[in-house]
């Protein structure tokens, strides 16, 4: 204590150590008559009470402004819509009554309104999420268009009055008595609604409306940043799903769909390198086969350039089916493939290769009515145990083999 006591009463005393801790910003202590002994009622006495009420407004004040700041930085911070709403539905009973809070966004350019997010202290949630009302029937088209907070303190009467109000019947069914009703307006636009209701009839009065507006003014904000972040999550899933495309072409083949020249040669390599890495040298588990259909030029000739394509597509399918697991097939140029497959030894690696040539002679293209039959001729060789061979010198190994195969008639497997 500074000030100079008063001598003609003591209360004076009591009044400047609360006007005291006022100046020292100590807000938040429970300020009442009793504590500041205010005595009997003279004009002191009335003083004192003035002053005890002007300290409690302030307290009051304080307390509205620092949970505001407290949303406010929670928007700042990145919180989403919900989570913002949350924060307001735990520390805003202070402020504005409320056993229910809601929130509405508007869809469809303002012809739906949908609930998009609520917390009731009831079980007995009737308005679910997800619930829409159009607008061009709503009583809440009004609120939109004043722009002005809506405060309903008897919704068993009103519901009497409008029947036909399924959101109220629904919200009537929960318990609620009174609702106060804001919109929410993001950028000049109307963007939804933020409901308080309570249990009680009676309970809003216009004192709360402009902590009201203040607080949707706030969820206006989150709503738009939340919107904004939903529309960066689709563009960035978007240009994810882009990039897989992209990623794809690079490495497929536009007509069949195996991989492409550079990719099937890459496969070679990573194989070839398992191989190098490999515990047994003198083992031959890789089988290279390069694949060329026989007189591919006069399926074109004959049917057309596009029964061409589709035969090309049907090979490439019969040859990655019979490969399977254990390798890939990739379409090498044109009308050849490249095949490479894990085995045991050359014999394995010698039926594999006759299994991929009987897989494409046995099956007619186009189904058995159309009947379009091709053979294919391969070119098989596997590495040769402890040499290092790189991929280029297999590859050309199994072209010579495949060379052969052609010169020998076609429609078999020849080993290099
Ligand atoms: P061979 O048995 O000696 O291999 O005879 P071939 O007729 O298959 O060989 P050739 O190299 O003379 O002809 C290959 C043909 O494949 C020529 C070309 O027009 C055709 N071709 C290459 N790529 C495509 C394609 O993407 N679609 C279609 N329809 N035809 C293609
Ligand atoms: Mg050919
Ligand atoms: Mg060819």
């Amino acid at each position: 204590m500074t000030g100079i006591s008063d001598p003609l009463d003591p209360r004076l005393a009591n009044y400047r150590e609360l006007l005291d801790q006022l100046e020292h910003g100590q807000l938040d202590s429970d300020w009442a008559v009793e504590s500041i002994g205010t005595g009997p009622a003279d004009e002191i006495g009335a003083l004192g009470e003035s002053l005890v009420s002007a300290a409690a407004t302030l307290s009051a004040r304080f307390e509205r402004e620092r949970q505001f700041s407290e949303v406010s930085r929670a928007i700042v911070q990145g919180m989403y819509l919900d989570e913002v709403l949350d924060h307001i539905y735990e520390s805003f009973r202070p402020l504005i009554p409320y056993e229910r809070i809601g929130c509405a966004l508007l869809e469809a350019n303002g012809a739906i309104a949908r609930a998009r997010w609520a917390r009731s202290d009831s079980r007995n949630v009737q308005l679910k999420v997800g619930f829409s009302a159009r607008m061009a029937s709503s009583s809440l088209r009004t609120v939109i268009e004043t722009g002005q907070p809506r405060i309903i303190n008897d919704l068993v009467g009103y519901l009497a009055e409008h029947p036909r109000s399924i959101s109220t019947k629904k919200i009537v069914a929960e318990g609620v008595q009174s609702s106060l009703t804001c919109p929410l307006v993001a950028l000049g636009r109307p963007v939804g609604f933020l409901f308080f209701s309570s249990t009680e009839i009676g309970r809003y009065a216009t004192l709360h409306q402009e902590t009201f507006l203040r607080l949707a003014d706030l969820v206006s904000l989150a709503v738009e940043k939340s919107r904004l972040y939903d529309e960066m999550a689709r563009l960035n899933a978007d240009l994810l799903q882009a990039r897989k495309i992209l990623e794809r072409q690079a490495t497929h083949d536009g007509l069949t769909g195996l991989l492409n020249h550079g990719a099937i040669l890459d496969e070679v390599s990573l194989l070839l390198a398992d191989e190098v890495a490999g515990r047994d040298p003198l083992a031959s588990p890789v089988a290279v086969m390069m694949i060329d259909i026989d007189h591919f030029k006069f399926v074109n000739d004959s049917y057309g350039h596009p029964v061409g394509d589709t035969v090309l597509r049907s090979v490439a399918e019969l040859l990655a089916g019979a490969v399977g697991e254990r390798g890939q097939v990739g379409r090498y140029g044109g009308e050849e493939f490249l095949a490479i497959a894990r085995v045991q030894d050359a014999e394995e690696a010698f039926e594999l290769a006759e299994r991929l040539r009987q897989a494409v002679q046995h099956e007619p293209i186009g189904g058995r009515s159309k009947g379009i039959s091709v053979t294919v001729s391969v070119g098989l060789t596997t590495p040769v145990g402890g040499a290092g061979e790189g991929s280029q010198e297999l590859i050309e190994r199994a072209d010579a083999a495949l060379y052969r195969a052609k010169k020998a008639g076609r429609n078999r497997v020849v080993v290099g």
